[in-house]
């Protein structure tokens, strides 16, 4: 099977938002994430096929990191896994991925970005912060100020039960020494056409990232959604959401803004055609990908 690792790019209004890809896993169980889900449940979404589950109803997920272009500044989103790091889940551990080469494929350059934004402090969107220079983890993203929300720093710093796979230590710590962080609100206006939504739940201070400009919207998820799946059954929770509770009325209060602004909804996890417009389908909604 080719794993899909393609470089997309999709405007809104004066900015340009770029998907770079880490990685592709296809036919996975569904209720290996979402303990509510079944694959007969994910089959009664035909148009769930085949950009996002196969016809037996399993699941595609992706790690990737979106680039913001606005007029004058380059903004990266969650940087994914990363390469050499010591990780507690197998399919993060130790990998060995052509991440950065397909970043300097779409024309960027560790050095283009002006800031980094994390919308959680999870192993997935952090990674590339850093890489291994003479056995120390250093900046890769050397020029850019990194953004952290309060709460995330906190969480992050205080999870002793990683023990060696302590992303704190290898992908925080080297750019809070460097002097390259600075914390933000959680609903801080980040000007020019970008915005933080709070949308906690599955992690304690989770954000989204709003796109505004000459009228058009867009949102970049997070890990506030993890599979369109979720705009036909937003009550399904991932596996180890911090407070499932909040997190629920956290998605649907994205999916309902999404809505009423007619915006384009961008999923961090979202496989293959990771943007798109939703459509008011009964009490929920089907996603359906726009492609450019
Ligand atoms: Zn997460
Ligand atoms: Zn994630």
């Amino acid at each position: 099977m080719t794993v899909q690792t393609a470089t997309h790019s999709w405007k809104v209004g004066s900015v340009t938002i770029t998907s770079v890809v880490e990685n592709q896993t296809e036919q996975i169980p569904p209720e290996f994430f979402f303990p509510n889900a079944s694959a007969a449940a994910v089959a009664e979404h035909p148009w769930l096929v085949p950009d996002f589950a196969d016809a037996e109803g399993r699941i595609a997920l992706r790690v990737q990191a979106f680039v913001v272009d606005e007029p004058g500044r380059r903004t990266l989103i969650d940087p994914c896994v990363g390469n050499g790091k010591t990780r507690t889940l197998p399919w993060f551990h130790q990998q060995e991925w052509p991440f950065m080469e397909r970043f300097g494929d779409a024309g960027f350059s560790p050095d283009s970005v002006d800031q980094v934004v994390h919308t959680h402090l999870h192993a997935d969107h952090v990674g590339w912060d850093t890489h291994l220079v003479d056995g120390v983890w250093v900046p890769t993203f050397a020029r850019a100020r990194h953004l952290y929300t309060e709460r995330e720093l906190d969480h992050a710093r205080h999870d002793e039960g990683r023990g060696p796979a302590d992303l704190y230590v290898d992908s925080v710590a080297p750019i809070v020494d460097a002097g390259l962080a600075d914390v933000v609100d959680e609903d801080a206006d980040l000007g020019g056409s970008l915005r933080l939504e709070p949308t906690a739940g599955h992690s304690p201070g989770h954000v989204s990232l709003w796109i505004e400009s000459e009228g058009e919207a867009a949102v970049v998820t997070g890990d506030a959604l993890h599979h369109p799946v979720q705009c036909a059954e937003p009550e399904w929770g991932w596996l180890d959401d911090l407070d499932a509770a909040v997190a629920f009325a956290s998605r649907r209060r994205l999916l309902d803004a999404v809505t009423r602004r007619s915006a384009l909804l961008i999923g961090t996890h979202f496989p293959s055609r990771p943007a798109g417009r939703l459509e008011v389908d009964g009490d929920s909604w089907r996603f359906s990908p726009v492609d450019a």
